[in-house]
């Protein structure tokens, strides 16, 4: 290890000014011009960040409005479609292979004399061995199952019907892992209709704390929460799936309304315990409970 350790202040890659660093996001957006910077791989990268709008959105000016980020994948249905064709087709044919490898050796071995197929020689070990061995066979060839076909036919249609299927990457800060998988399911499942709009900087940091890489290793995860319990633990099947973004992840802050100690989602109307956000520093987005000094 060459290189010093040493906190070096981050600047903006425009004009040169200090970025705010706050905790542990990984966005930082410029004091002086409003660009937004996002760190990569290993250096600040320019990043547009967006806003949801959900068409016909009302919203009271009392309401306070808590905004979260999610990296949004666009995948393009009709390519998903075919992967997922294709893996429902190899695991056909590798468990058509095991049978047909099992029928072929139960026929040689009946040509040789040695397996019991004399259906009057019950209590001969060589039969029992052959029934252990068809077992066997029957029980490698439902490890390569093939996924069941309606299920099959409910993704493959629905993918066809969007088009572009939005894999929703939830990117702020959370305690909880599984609340990544939790509201991007939510929302990578209903696919809730909405417009975006590039965010004009007005001064509120991104609570972005997932690099864009980051998100996408999480595409898959996401992806495969949304299905059916049995091809969830199709090991087989999902081995074979891995999702291709189209264009790169976009950065699209969501709005949601602070009610009690849950968050309600404007677009897609679910709602999260706000628990499941972890909040910076000093920008906690409640200001209901303020502290008193001392306590
Ligand atoms: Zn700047």
């Amino acid at each position: 290890m060459s290189e010093e350790l040493g906190l070096k202040p981050l600047r903006c890659g425009h004009c040169g000014s200090e970025l705010p660093v706050m905790g542990q996001l990984v966005t930082f957006q410029c004091p002086a011009c409003f660009r937004y910077w996002v760190l990569g791989a290993d250096a600040l990268e320019p990043v547009t960040v967006y806003r949801a709008t959900a068409s016909g959105e009302t919203r009271s000016p009392r309401d306070e409005i808590v905004w979260l980020p999610f990296w949004i994948a666009d995948v393009d249905g009709a390519a998903l479609r075919r992967r997922i064709e294709e893996a429902v087709a190899a695991l056909r044919d590798a468990s058509t292979a095991i049978l047909e490898a099992h029928a072929a050796a139960e026929r040689g071995a009946g040509r040789s004399g040695v397996s019991g197929l004399d259906p009057l020689a019950i209590p001969d070990p060589a039969s029992d061995a052959g029934l252990a061995r068809s077992r066997l066979a029957a029980e490698a060839a439902n490890a390569k199952r093939p996924p069941a076909q309606n299920e099959i036919r409910h993704i493959t249609a629905r993918l066809e019907d969007l088009g572009t299927l939005r894999i929703f990457i939830p990117a702020f800060k959370s305690l909880n892992t599984y609340a990544y998988l939790k509201v991007g399911r939510l929302l990578t499942r209903a696919q809730p209709p909405f417009s975006i709009e590039r965010s004009d900087g007005a001064g509120e940091p991104v609570l972005c704390a997932l690099r864009v890489e980051e998100a996408a290793a999480l595409m898959d995860f996401i992806f495969f929460a949304t299905l059916g319990e049995s091809l969830q633990s199709n090991g087989d099947f999902l081995e074979r799936i891995h999702l291709e973004p189209a264009r790169p992840p976009r950065l699209v802050e969501f709005p949601f309304h602070q009610r009690g100690t849950s968050l309600v989602s404007v677009i897609g109307g679910f709602w999260i315990s706000e628990r499941l956000v972890e909040r910076t520093g000093e920008h906690r987005f409640s200001a209901r409970s303020p502290r008193v000094p001392g306590s």
